[in-house]
């Protein structure tokens, strides 16, 4: 059995799902579980409950260790911190279209899913997907995407969305046939592109956004105590 045991801090600086930042989280509750095969071998999981200082909620963080994960200085050393439910930090927000088919409203949100989820390869050919499926939709025709995607000028489409939509063209294509998981930075952007040309044709739904927007204001507002020194 190990010799040391974990030892949370009183108070933690975690992202809030809810308050959409930092925020300090108070310890609540914890729970370390022992489980020994042999005389020599035992494996360690911590199940910690925190509190966030402004909304309240709860979250739970799972720490796991076994014999031998030890620093250099004898240390015991954990596998990286899983939280439940999992942060949503620098995730996308899904957004609404007023008239969107469903179906290519269900390969957006499955695009969005994707990233959110780190997938950053199947997201890549979700894009690629999505605009495939936006010229179908608008009868665009063309022997390849890149001729599709020009031939979109003859919808009036702005121009500075026609050239945003070249560049991601041609990162989904590496993305998926070399299999080179893009860069979140470019997969972000693509989808801001692929967003505006879904607003051009099926305009967003700005009441409903609103709407989602003014609850994450009134989250982010509420009040959060100093932060004290806590544990990474
Ligand atoms: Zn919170």
């Amino acid at each position: 059995m190990p010799t040391q045991t974990l030892e949370p801090p009183r108070r933690k600086r975690i992202f809030c799902n809810r308050c959409k930042m930092d925020t300090n989280h108070d310890h609540e509750a914890h729970r370390t579980v022992w489980s020994t095969e042999s005389d020599d071998y035992w494996e360690q999981t911590d199940f910690i409950l925190w509190i966030c200082a402004g909304c309240e909620g709860g979250t739970l963080e799972e720490r796991w260790t076994m014999t031998g994960m030890e620093d250099s200085h004898g240390k015991q050393v954990f596998d990286p911190i899983i939280y439940y439910p999992k942060r949503i930090k620098g995730d996308v927000g899904r957004k609404k279209f007023k008239k969107i088919p469903e179906k290519l409203d269900r390969f957006y949100g499955e695009t969005i899913e994707a990233f959110n989820g780190g997938l950053n390869v199947l997201c890549a050919a979700g894009l690629r997907g999505l605009i495939e499926g936006i010229c179908a939709d608008k009868g665009v025709t063309g022997s390849s995407l890149e001729k599709k995607i020009d031939a979109l000028v003859n919808h009036n489409l702005p121009q500075n969305i026609v050239e945003g939509l070249h560049g991601f063209r041609f990162m989904g294509n590496t993305a998926v046939h070399e299999l080179i998981p893009p860069q979140r930075d470019d997969l972000r952007l693509a989808i801001e592109i692929s967003e505006d040309l879904l607003n051009y044709f099926y305009d967003l739904d700005y009441k409903a956004q609103r709407l989602v927007n003014s609850q994450r204001v009134k989250t982010s507002a509420q009040q959060v105590t100093a932060p004290l020194p806590v544990q990474e």
